[in-house]
């Protein structure tokens, strides 16, 4: 069974607008062109105009309508159905302007609200050019009716050929067309801003349940995650201990030596793991210090050195003196660690990292890790210092994760710079308030 394919919004609200277009015709022209009619038939009104005329007005108008029906359910060329609507209906109401006195008829009105109408049923556009077309057809009506080209239908009252009386009534009917126009233009255009407003809004909302709802769930996750370290880390503490007792008989067998070592690496895995998620998820307060930047890095660059000896990794300090900031040394070696650890995990055989410290407007001092990887992928960017997201087979995810909480409890940040150069760039800014350059010796 084939389905039927969606209509598309934009077209769907077309059709709405068309079908209340239509509606809003009929039921205009049948209450307006009855009533006159009855009027007209009053034999007290007495008079000269031909109800037959006003009948085939409104014949026309529904059997224009019949077309139009038929038009929109055919579903295609929408808007030109609109405005195709739009200017028969001038032509319409023109031609009972012109039954019912010409341009000082009570009729004029409809001219008026198709305006509107045309402004919001199909646009801006549309609302100009009714406003130009029925001018221009109010215009011929006048001249022709004032050069004796169009009988004089009507029983009211027509100014004379010429006289001030019609120029004064085509002048206002004109110049209140183009007036309507351009105020239903900024009305629509005001509420089509509200909708958007609200629109935006109502999206925001979403977005923020939808976050709403990913952080309880985090947090939830991470009461979980706590609990369990917290529970593993003793009898993972025992383990350790007590293996460590018997390693030394082991090691005695090569086989049970190999063996040993497996447990041993994983036992440690297992440790880091456990005090990464306690890390993060119970963060001790820093305990600030004032500190010398260059040394520190050193020091955790020098360590990671120690470990790799197919990665290049250089220290770089931009300033000629010495830096000196208020931290807790221990949470800011952690994250340099992680910062490099993820680096020298994503370059490749002579891959090089860059550490480089430099002062950023004397505001804040940034250090930079650069890597020539495999970087970031960009729809990765911002998930990177989410906790829990890695793209490594046994990543915790919660590296970088940790790095943002430490940074940002030390009034700071850490970015991933976006560059073209391969590989990543990860900056930490210290602001100035949580450290000092000294002018002084270089190191
Ligand atoms: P983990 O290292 O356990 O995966 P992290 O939070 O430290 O957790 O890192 C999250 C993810 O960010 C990594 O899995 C990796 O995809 C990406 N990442 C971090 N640093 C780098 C880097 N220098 N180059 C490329 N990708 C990186």
């Amino acid at each position: 069974m084939s389905s039927v394919p969606p209509v598309p919004a934009q077209t769907s609200n077309m059709i709405a607008r068309i079908t209340w277009v239509m509606v809003l015709r009929v039921l205009i022209v049948s209450a307006l062109l009855g009533s006159t009619i009855i009027l007209h038939l009053d034999a007290t009104a007495g008079t000269d105009m031909s109800p037959r005329f006003l009948f085939a007005i409104i014949a026309t108008t529904y059997a224009m309508t019949v077309v139009y029906a038929l038009w929109h359910r055919w579903g295609k060329w929408l808007t030109l159905l609109g405005y195709l609507q739009l200017n028969v209906d001038a032509v319409l109401f023109i031609l009972l302007v012109y039954a019912t006195g010409g341009v000082s008829s009570g009729f004029t009105f409809l001219l008026h609200l198709w305006v509107i109408v045309a402004a919001i049923s199909v646009g801006k556009r549309a609302s100009y050019l009714q406003a130009a077309v029925s001018s221009f057809l109010l215009i011929v009506v006048a001249v022709f009716m004032s050069a004796g080209l169009l009988p004089v239908l009507s029983d009211q009252l027509v100014f004379m050929p010429g006289s001030s009386g019609t120029i004064y009534f085509l002048l206002v009917n004109v110049v209140s067309l183009f007036l309507v126009a351009v105020l239903v233009n900024i009305l629509v255009d005001r509420i089509e801003l509200a909708g958007e407003g609200l629109r935006r809004e109502r999206e925001e909302k979403k977005v923020l349940r939808v976050e709403l709802e990913d952080a309880r769930r985090m947090a939830a996750l991470g009461r979980l995650a706590a609990t369990l370290a917290h529970e593993i880390r003793n009898p993972l503490s025992a383990i350790s201990g007590s293996f460590q007792m018997l390693r030394e008989p082991l090691s005695k067998d090569a086989d049970n030596a190999a063996l040993a070592g497996i447990i041993e690496k994983e036992l440690n895995r297992m440790g880091r793991l456990v005090n990464d998620i306690l890390d993060y998820t119970r963060p001790a307060k820093p305990f600030k210090d004032r500190v010398d930047l260059h040394r520190l890095c050193d020091d955790v660059v020098r360590l990671v050195r120690s470990g790799l000896s197919d990665v290049d990794i250089v220290l770089r300090n931009d300033n000629a003196s010495p830096v000196h900031v208020d931290v807790d040394a221990n949470q800011l070696r952690q994250v340099l660690w992680n910062l490099l650890v993820n680096a020298s995990q994503a370059v490749k055989v002579d891959g090089c990292i860059e550490v480089r410290i430099e002062l950023a407007d004397r505001k804040a001092v940034r250090v930079r890790v650069a890597d020539n990887g495999t970087g970031v992928l960009p729809d990765n960017r911002e998930r990177i210092f989410e906790p829990f997201f890695s793209t490594k087979d046994q990543g915790m995810g919660l590296g970088l994760a940790l790095c943002r909480r430490v940074m940002e409890s030390h009034g700071g940040s850490i970015d991933l710079l976006e560059s073209n150069d391969p590989g990543a760039v990860f900056v930490l800014t210290l602001p100035l308030g949580s450290c000092e350059i000294e002018v002084g010796h270089v190191e």
